[in-house]
């Protein structure tokens, strides 16, 4: 039998790599040979300590693509061997009524999240040599997207989700607070829905890979005219949607201080301890402000990032810090944990 070998965190700090049977494939499953997996920051604040929301042993990651090289009896005839895929990652039911109505992260009958394996092991097997998924979960790529690229399928379904519940319209002014990896997949599918895209970031590295992306109006967030810098880009121009891209007090402040009458306040990024918003119910009332919280996606999300990627609509290559190989996981997650990184990409075949 073969065995596949993975990455598992069993404590603060601690992440080592483990070996198990290949689970056995179902009818409705395939088998992918997972080649990359990148560190979501949900992998590496539990790997560092800051977050302890997951139990141990955990097996995690999700943000990977691989290729098919097994296919179980009832899977359809669009998935063929050595196709490359992308892996949706909440496992919705598909029958329930919200499913039908395509909201697969209301489902009720959802997997569980952090689901025990049968040799007890949590989470997804993303930093992995191999994974056993069914089918409809899948989303295929049709171009020869890099593995670590495709591997953006899964955050970027869950920025056009964001584009999508802020209702973002074209030759509409978006402010992205933060242009770290999420800033800049909420700021690419913002612009491709037709937006005007402002970025705030205060990394002279992170402003320069915007610019490289074609971005050309920034903010700095430190700046004490932050404000006026604003209404110098906009003119006469409204802030119709602010999507605020870092965990924390200060940008969500911040965020509050330009809204103005009907601005849509996109609340992407979650909070380690979270802060608290201070807003008064007249302020809501007479400036119509609209707060939205904004996560997960669903397989409409998916196959649109898939076809974003294929298509170059959205670009990641610059969104990758580095490759690292599965033996150098513990490296790979200090690194994913400095500030001021992007995506930390893990090569499970390396
Ligand atoms: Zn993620
Ligand atoms: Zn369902």
């Amino acid at each position: 039998m073969e065995k596949m070998r993975f990455a598992v965190i069993t404590k603060e700090k601690n992440a080592e790599i483990h070996e198990r049977t290949i689970p056995e494939l179902k009818d409705d499953e395939v088998l992918i040979k997972i080649e990359a997996c990148n560190i979501c920051t949900t992998d590496y604040e539990f790997w560092s300590g800051r977050r302890k929301n997951q139990p141990t042993p955990m097996a995690g990651g999700h943000e990977n693509s691989g290729i098919i090289v097994k296919k179980g009896k009832a899977v359809s005839d669009y998935f063929s061997i050595g196709d490359r895929v992308g892996i949706m990652l909440t496992e919705s039911c598909g029958v329930c009524p919200d499913c039908r109505k395509g909201n697969d992260y209301a489902c009720r009958y959802k997997g569980e999240t952090f689901k025990e394996s049968d040799d007890g092991y949590f989470g997804f097997f993303g930093f992995s040599t191999y994974k056993t998924a069914k089918s409809e979960f899948l989303f295929k790529f049709t171009s020869d997207i890099p593995a670590d690229e495709a591997g953006f399928i899964e955050p970027l379904s869950t920025a056009i989700r964001s584009i999508k519940i802020g209702d973002i319209k074209p030759e509409e002014n978006v402010v992205i607070i933060g242009g770290g990896t999420m800033g800049l997949l909420n700021a690419q599918v913002a612009r491709a829905y037709g937006a005007r895209v402002i970025i705030s970031e205060l990394f002279e590295s992170k402003v320069e890979v915007a610019k490289e992306l074609g971005f050309t109006e920034f903010l700095n967030p430190k700046s004490e005219t932050f404000k006026e810098d604003l209404k110098e880009i906009l003119k006469d121009g409204r802030v119709n949607a602010i999507i605020i891209c870092v965990g924390s007090g200060a940008a969500n402040e911040q965020a509050l201080s330009i809204a103005e009458l009907d601005t849509r306040l996109l609340y992407f990024a979650a909070e380690y301890p979270p802060s608290e918003i201070k807003i008064d119910t007249n302020t809501l009332h007479y400036k119509r402000y609209k707060l939205i919280g904004v996560v997960g996606s669903d397989r409409s999300d998916f196959q649109e990032a898939a076809e974003m990627l294929d298509n170059g609509h959205v670009k990641v290559d610059k969104l990758i810090e580095k490759r690292f190989k599965l033996d150098e996981i513990q490296d790979a997650f200090k690194l994913a944990s400095t500030p001021g990184t992007f995506r930390v990409s893990v090569h499970t075949w390396e």
